[in-house]
């Protein structure tokens, strides 16, 4: 579970989050929608704990900075960053270590077989390509089974193997219970199996939709997305008034 309450994020003196309320309960999966800026990375930066914040973030109810939210948080950022000089396997190997997991290399060997990974197992981070660190990045956020993951952008990059794989293992993550977030400008990427939206522009959260009452409504989620970000406004006076 997510729970964000007053979430305020400056960069000096630019608002990049505004005062962002939220709930993900276990074993859903939600949306961080938005156009280039709206601060959707910002948010999730805040989530994992890398960033300085006003307001409060719990993780499965710790404080997102404690090591208690932190053994439990896998985190796929936007921008890949292996370390250069490890291994593939020596990234699964370093992350068991930190993380003190037990009996971790089955569940190491499969996801790096499910990321088409396996066969380059000795070759260094610097030697991989955009996708395949983006895929290894994936592989470290999966391996400590965690109970919240926070994915930045996470189909962009990948290829369509690994995009497919990727959603299949967010399906089992949902029916296991993970809370999931996903920040996305690519709606169509997400169809399939988000379960709430929230749709971000200029730091705040503009519009806040569950899966269910979208396809009650008819509403379209694209529809939906243009026209709180085209118009530049939010429809909260309309769920209001
Ligand atoms: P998104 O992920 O939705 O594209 P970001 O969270 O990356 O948006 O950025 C939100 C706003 O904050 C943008 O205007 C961006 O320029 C600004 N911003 C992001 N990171 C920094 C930073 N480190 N310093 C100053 N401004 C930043």
């Amino acid at each position: 579970m997510i729970n964000i309450s007053h979430l305020t994020k400056k960069y000096h003196r630019f608002v990049a989050n505004d005062n962002i309320s939220l709930m993900i309960q276990d074993g859903e999966i939600a949306v961080l929608a938005g156009p280039n800026g709206a601060g959707k990375s910002t948010a999730i930066k805040c989530i994992a704990g890398l960033l300085r914040f006003e307001g409060e973030i719990e993780i499965d109810g710790f404080n997102n900075k404690s090591l208690e939210a932190k053994r439990i948080l896998g985190y796929v950022p936007e921008i890949p960053a292996p370390f250069e000089l490890l291994t593939v396997w020596e990234h699964m190997e370093f992350i068991a270590r930190a993380y003190k997991l037990e009996n971790w290399e089955q569940r190491a060997e499969e996801l790096i077989t499910r990321m088409e990974l396996a066969d380059k197992r000795k070759r260094l981070g610097k030697e991989l390509s955009k996708g395949m660190q983006q895929k290894i990045s994936i592989c470290c956020a999966l391996l400590i089974e965690p109970k919240v993951v926070l994915f930045d952008e996470p189909f962009v990059g990948l290829d369509p193997h690994a995009i497919k794989e990727l959603k299949t293992m967010l399906f089992e993550m949902k029916e296991k219970g993970t809370t999931v977030i996903i920040s996305t400008h690519m709606l169509d990427s997400v169809e399939e199996f988000w379960d709430k939206v929230f749709i971000m522009m200029n730091g705040r959260i503009e519009a806040e939709r569950e899966r269910k009452a979208v396809e009650r409504s008819g509403e379209n989620l694209e529809e939906l997305f243009f026209s709180i970000t085209e118009r530049g406004g939010s429809d909260k006076e309309e769920v209001s008034g």
